[in-house]
Order: C-alpha cells, then structure tokens, then sequence
C-alpha cells in the first residue's frame, strides 16, 4: 500500500476562471477514501481547453498502486454486500443531497478542464445526479420474484452482487457518466474502481469526496488514472468480474472484445451521428432552435448532439435561418458570462474538425458558415472551432461518414419522410434520432420504422431519464446493446440472478427407490 503519508485531505478546490494557476499539482487517487499521490513518474499534462495553461498533471499509475485498489475493492466487498440495502439507501440519500450542496464546484472542475459552459457543465452533474436520485428505490428495484408453483413447492429468485466492478470515462461527461456507474454499482451491492478520462479527471476526485463524506465505506468506491495501459489492467485483472464503458469506437470495441474474452460482463457505449429529420409542418421556430441548440450546445461534443440534418422537401429553404441563429451563438471561455459553447478538448481535436470540414470541400460540399479562424480576443491560445454549417452533403463524403465531435452541422436534402428514413437507416450508427413534425401519423411512421435507439418527437436530445435505460443502438452500443446503461437493465447488469426451488414436503418423504427422470414440476 501507499504510505499514509502521501494521502491529501480533500479533492482539490477549482477556481472560476481560466486564470493560469501558479502552482500546479497533480491530481490524486482514491484509495480507501483517501486521497494519494501517486508515485509514478509518468504524467499526463492536463490543460485548460481554453488557454492551453496546465490545470494538473494525472499520473499513469503503477501497478502496484493500482493492484492495491482492486486488493482494497475485494476486501470492502463482503461488509458492504451484508449491509442491509436500506442502510446502503440511507447512504445514497447522502451522497444525492452532497452532489446538489456542491453542484457548483463539480461544475466548476468541468469548465476548467473540459471546457464546457458553466451552464452546460451543471447540466452534466444534473443529469448524472438524477442516476443517483434514481439509484434511492433500489430496495424496490432490487426486489426479487417468487411462485408458489405447487402447494408445496414455490421458486424464488435473488438479485445478486458481482463484485468488484470497473468503470472507464469519456471525457465529454465528467460527471454523468461516473454517475451512470457509481450509484448503480454500489446500491446493487458491488464495489466499484473508476477510471475517469484521463483528459478530466478532476470531477471524478470532487465525486470521491462527497463519496467519502456520505458514509461509503473504504474500498467501496476506488478512482485509478491512466490511459490504455490502465485500461488493459482493468481488462485482465481476474478480480474484476463486469466493465462499464463509455466512449468511442476504437477502444469500445476493443475493451467489449478483450474484456468479454476474459470473462467479464462489458456494456459499452460508443459513438453516434445522430440524424434530425425535419418535416415541412413542423414548428418552424421550435425546430430552429432546437437543431442549433443540440448541435452546438458542449461545442458539439455530446454522444446525443444532433449533428446531421436531413431536411425533407421546401424545409430546406429554412436553413439560412438556422444559420443566421447559429452565427448568433457567443463561442468564449465557459465561466464568462453569455458564453453559448467553449472550446473543444483538445488542439488535436480542432485539427481533426478543422480537416474533416477542408475534406467538405473537397468533396463538393458548401460551407455555408465557416468556424474555422475566428478567436475570442480574451482567449488567444484556446482550442476555437465556431459552428459550421456544410449544406449539399451526400451520403459519400467523409464529413458525413466519419463522427465529427465538434461544433458542425451537415445537412442532406431529400423529398420524402420514407427516403428520410432510408437514409437514417443505412447509416451505420444509431445512437439517438429526432424529428420535427406537427404530424402524429408521420411521427409514428418515423418511430416505427427508424433504427436507432433513443427517438426524439420533436424533442431535440432524447437522453431517457434514469427510470427508463440508455438504449442505444447499431454500432452505437457494443455487443448488439444487451446491457445498457441505468434504468432496470442498468440493475440487471449489475446483479445475479440466483433462483431458488423449495419444496418441504420431500422433507418427510417415506419411498426407497430415487427417481431418475428429469423433474418436470408438472
Ligand atoms: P475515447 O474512446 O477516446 O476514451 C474513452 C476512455 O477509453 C478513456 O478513459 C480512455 O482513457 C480510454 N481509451 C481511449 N482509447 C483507448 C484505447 N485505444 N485502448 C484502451 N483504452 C482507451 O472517447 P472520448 O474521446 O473520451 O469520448 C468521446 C467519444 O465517446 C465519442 O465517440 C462519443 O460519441 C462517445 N460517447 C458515447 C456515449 C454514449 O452513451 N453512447 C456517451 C458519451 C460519449
């Protein structure tokens, strides 16, 4: 184990502005509810998308650090199974009222590293807050079933724990996506070790925190740092028995892959293009401000944001307004005040937007608003993509083949709602779609007829509230969405099912000769 000595009081306390911070550290682990400096010497630079200054440095953890937290995660595992579920609630209960009481400063931590608006940001700790508030009813949630199936017999099942459980972040939800894992892992009873974005961990440590002040016991929750190497221990450690994933295609599909062939339950998340189809009778203001809002509210960067318009017929005429609306958008750091996005992650990032919009061109696209080049004067050195619309897009073009994640609308004409659906369909992803109608029966058309998994009826980010599951579809989810994330397929990941059949009255059985049938409770 790490010595006492390294262990710091608390998760570190974020400014609320983009000020460069004198004295850097580096972020800590949580280990035991403590938090510890790690004693590698390999360290990720961590800076503020919209300075580029160095916020904190995360370190890739040694093994024998992060061998500790799994040793830790196994040995919490057996109190907090025996504990009553109801004492587990109460503790829930804490951590909700915690993550409300200190929403700010969780907020605060993802302006600074992940760069989205101070707005936005308390959105991603709202909707990961409501997983937890959600997690509360596991006592009913965690209910089993019994049948009396004879008079004297009857088959009972249990929901069991697995575990020790893993949990591996994007970095574009610092704080929802932990909060899809946390709550559902520990109330089902599981332990859980956390490795969050190495692009933004700081969220992640406030959360260990409040974790720690709501009365989870040591071991409970344990948060791990690294990239790919830290990723292929959680993969091949024995210990742990199921992985939670949320990011893109290439490492999904990868962990889906290596994690299953180890034997692990994996549910993974992975990447999207979501389509909005727009219908001539649809709300034309609603519509407006829907599609500019949900494709570049987070600079585009949201597995939900709808970043592919197909308009059908004459609606194609609206969209120099949907450009004049979206050339009205303040792009600036995220704690200033009217901002409407931040910047995007990374300088990569902008480079690889920057480049999927040259390959537009290119390709014979029309860049009706460009956002490349244009600067907040306060923020010289930040990661600035502005939003960009590209109008004659065709099915073939790379800008339309490939997840952008930044701040760019492309758009397709069709004629019909049935040639909409063809499209949206013969697209490999299906994360979330939308449509904009005043129209039940076209409404309903498109609803039964679209692949994809979450539908929006002109509802713009359809994201299901923790009572129903992120269901996800297509190469949007690993291994065909089996598992999806929170909800009672949430709890179902997380559990066992063990089924008991009783029967007392072979108790008192008097006959000398065994059956060998196979039983048939007929
Ligand atoms: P990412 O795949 O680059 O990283 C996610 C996690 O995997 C990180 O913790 C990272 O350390 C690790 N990782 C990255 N590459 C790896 C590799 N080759 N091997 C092993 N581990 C690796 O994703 P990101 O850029 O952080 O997040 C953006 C992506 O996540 C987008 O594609 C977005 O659509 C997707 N996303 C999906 C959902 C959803 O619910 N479908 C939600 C949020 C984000």
């Amino acid at each position: 184990r790490p010595a006492a000595a390294d262990a710091v009081a608390a998760a570190p306390a974020y400014p609320t502005t983009h000020e460069k911070i004198e004295k850097v550290g580096n972020t800590p682990y949580f280990l035991d509810n403590k938090f510890v400096q790690s004693t590698t010497d390999k360290f990720i630079d961590l800076p503020d998308p919209a300075t580029n200054n160095l916020v904190t440095r995360v370190p890739q953890m040694t093994d024998e650090e992060m061998k500790a937290a799994v040793a830790s995660a196994e040995k919490a595992f057996k109190g907090w199974r025996d504990m009553t579920v109801l004492a587990r609630q109460q503790i829930m209960f804490r951590f909700v009222q915690l993550i409300k009481d200190n929403m700010d400063r969780l907020a605060a931590s993802i302006t600074l590293e992940q760069g989205k608006t101070f707005a936005d940001a308390k959105g991603d700790v709202l909707r990961g807050l409501q997983v937890a508030e959600a997690a509360c009813g596991a006592p009913e949630l965690l209910k089993g079933e019994v049948l009396e199936v004879a008079k004297d017999m009857e088959t009972r099942t249990y929901r069991e724990p697995l575990g020790v459980t893993a949990a591996i972040c994007p970095f574009n939800f610092p704080a929802m996506i932990p909060l899809w894992c946390i709550p559902i892992a520990t109330i089902t009873g599981n332990t859980l070790i956390l490795k969050p974005s190495e692009r933004d961990p700081g969220c992640a440590i406030i959360l260990a925190e409040l974790v720690q002040k709501a009365g989870f016991p040591p071991g409970v929750v344990n948060i791990i740092h690294g990239a790919h190497r830290t990723v292929d221990f959680i993969l091949d450690e024995p210990a742990i028995k199921a992985i939670s994933f949320v990011g893109g295609n290439k490492a999904g599909e990868y962990i889906f892959s290596r994690g299953s062939a180890n034997g692990k339950r994996v549910q993974a998340n992975l990447g999207a293009k979501n389509h909005a189809a727009v219908l001539p009778d649809a709300n034309k203001n609603h519509f407006l401000n829907s599609v500019v809002g949900a494709a570049f509210g987070a600079a585009g960067q949201r597995c939900m944001a709808l970043s592919t318009l197909v308009m059908v017929g004459e609606t194609k005429e609206w969209l120099s307004e949907v450009a004049d609306r979206a050339r009205d958008l303040q792009v600036n750091g995220g704690f200033e005040a009217g901002a409407d996005l931040g910047p995007v992650i990374s300088p990569q990032s902008k480079q690889r937007i920057e480049h999927l919009i040259s390959t537009a061109e290119k390709e014979g696209a029309t860049i009706l608003l460009d956002g490349r080049g244009k600067v907040p004067s306060k923020y010289p050195n930040g990661n600035w993509v502005s939003p960009t619309i590209i109008s004659n897009v065709t099915t073939d073009m790379t800008c339309y083949k490939e997840e952008i994640f930044g701040p760019v609308l492309v758009c397709l004409n069709v004629d019909t709602i049935d040639e909409a659906i063809d499209l949206i369909n013969k697209n490999e992803y299906g994360n979330g779609t939308a449509i904009f109608t005043r129209s039940g029966a076209t409404a309903e058309t498109f609803r039964r007829n679209i692949e994809a998994g979450q539908i929006g009826i002109n509802v713009p980010i359809p994201v299901p509230l923790p009572m129903f599951s992120f269901t996800g579809n297509k190469a949007s989810v690993a291994g065909g969405g089996a598992s999806t994330f929170y909800g009672k397929p949430g709890i179902n990941f997380y559990t066992q099912l063990k089924t008991v059949t009783a029967m007392w009255s072979g108790a008192d059985a008097v006959a000398k000769k065994a059956s060998v049938h196979m039983p048939t409770l007929q």
